[in-house]
This record gives structure tokens, C-alpha cells and sequence, in this order.
């Protein structure tokens, strides 16, 4: 939701919105206060009003900052991701992978809450493509796919190639935003890391250790220099940095022999 008609309308804000949310509440409070002061008698000074608080909303480009945009991208090519592994874990405990194929829940005996989920996902995803199709005039959505590449997978790469024109509609401020509510469903379901949790890797501005924390769903922040790390980045530099813990261990042994 836009704080003003200008302001991005990502998560960049949320920190302005809850600074206003917290003004409206005192106001409505002081509201009651004078009422009461006033039904009293009108004794002593008249409560004061709460200070309006000075926020300095990031403006949005057309409609989501440069910032939050990089979110949601980073949000969609990771919905990818997640989903996969997913699909492939719940196919697991149904002992069923099929070489060549990939999961479908539907038909499926069982249903689970993942492959329910996956399955609504699907859904909201090829509903913003097939509403985007509809709004560009382009033609309707192909389901057929090449062997082995599922349509979620294809929709999300029609997606993001069509995001950032999707993302500077003010129609589809909500699609953004459920991109991104969407990686959080999917990463509870994965069980990721929740928010406050610390990541083992070393930050890439000011390389301080374990100061690199979950902050919201879908990225990190450092807490010593405040670097922004989103979640395909600190996956990217914990791999990285792992494989260059796993040498630098390898040097020890050979060095210590
Ligand atoms: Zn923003
Ligand atoms: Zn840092």
C-alpha cells in the first residue's frame, strides 16, 4: 500500500508505514483523551497532541523502488527454486520419482499441504500471466512444455521477463507483493531460516563473521554496516564462502603433515 502516490509500495516502506500507523493510533487516542478532559471539567492543561512524526518514504520508480523490485525478482527466480525442491521432497516421501517427469499433485492419492500449496501457487502464477497476457494484448499462455520442464517453472520465466513493465503497473502492485508473501509461504513450508536467525557466512561489504542476519522473508541484513543480502545471495556467498572454508582446511591438513 502506498503511504503517498509517489512512495514504493514494497516492503522498503514498511518501517514508514508502521511510523504512521503508530501517529493515526496516538491521534485517535488523544482524540479520547481530550473528550475525557473535556467531560471533566476541563481541569488542568489540555492533553497535548502527539508529535507528527517526520517520515521520509522512499519514493517508488515508477511504483516499486529500484530496491524492492531486485526483492521481488529475486522473490520470483527463488519461487522457482523452492518450488522444485519442494515438488522433488514430497515426491520423495511418496517414494514415486519419475525419471524424466516432473511432480504433478494432481491425480495424487494423498494430497499434502506442500503439494496443495504448489498447486495454488501455480494458480496465482498463471492467473498474473494469463491477466498480463490479457492487458498487453499478447496471445493466450502455452501450456505444452518441453519434456522435463514444468509449467510453473515456464510461467516463471515468461514472469520475470516481463516483470519489471508488470511491476510499474499500478494494477499489479498487489502481484508484486504476493510474489513475495508467496517465497514466505513456500520457505515456512521448506523450513527455512526465520527471521532473526543468524547466517553462518562472513559479510560481503565489511566481511565481519555472524553478523549476517535473517531480517525479514526474503533477504538478510548485516548487522554491523547494514548490507541488504537477498536470500539468492547469502544461498550464492554460503555456498561460495563453504568451498573456500573447505580448501583453506585442506591447506591446514596438507600444511600441518
Ligand atoms: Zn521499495
Ligand atoms: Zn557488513
Amino acid at each position: 500500500m502506498p503511504i503517498s502516490p509517489e512512495s514504493c509500495c514494497g516492503p522498503c516502506n514498511n518501517a514508514a508505514r508502521k511510523t504512521i500507523a503508530a501517529y493515526e493510533q496516538a491521534l485517535e487516542t488523544h482524540v479520547v483523551e481530550v473528550d475525557e478532559w473535556i467531560a471533566g471539567g476541563q481541569h488542568g492543561a489540555c492533553p497535548p497532541a502527539p508529535e507528527e512524526p517526520s517520515v521520509d518514504p522512499t519514493p517508488g520508480e515508477p511504483i516499486f523502488c529500484g530496491r524492492c523490485k531486485g526483492l521481488i525478482r529475486a522473490a520470483l527466480l527463488d519461487l522457482d527454486v523452492l518450488a522444485s525442491e519442494l515438488a522433488a521432497r514430497s515426491d520423495g516421501h511418496r517414494g514415486s520419482i519419475q525419471e524424466g517427469r516432473v511432480s504433478g499433485s494432481r491425480g495424487s492419492a494423498s494430497p499434502s499441504p506442500t503439494a496443495d500449496a504448489l498447486d495454488k501457487l501455480y494458480g496465482f502464477l498463471a492467473d498474473v500471466e494469463d491477466e498480463w497476457r490479457g492487458a498487453c494484448g499478447y496471445a493466450p499462455r502455452i501450456n505444452r512444455t518441453h519434456r522435463g520442464a514444468h509449467p510453473r517453472s515456464r510461467t516463471i520465466g515468461w514472469l520475470s521477463e516481463h516483470l519489471n513493465n508488470l511491476l510499474a503497473d499500478e494494477d499489479h502492485i498487489k502481484s508484486g507483493l504476493d510474489i513475495l508473501r508467496w517465497e514466505t509461504v513456500l520457505r515456512a513450508l521448506a523450513k527455512e531460516e526465520p527471521v532473526g536467525s543468524v547466517s553462518p557466512i562472513r559479510c560481503p561489504r565489511c566481511a565481519t563473521l555472524r553478523q549476517v542476519v535473517r531480517e525479514q522473508e526474503h533477504h538478510w541484513a548485516c548487522r554491523s554496516c547494514g548490507r541488504l543480502i537477498p536470500d539468492w545471495e547469502e544461498r550464492e556467498l554460503r555456498d561460495k564462502q563453504g568451498r573456500e572454508l573447505e580448501h583453506r582446511e585442506n591447506d591446514l591438513v596438507s600444511g600441518a603433515v
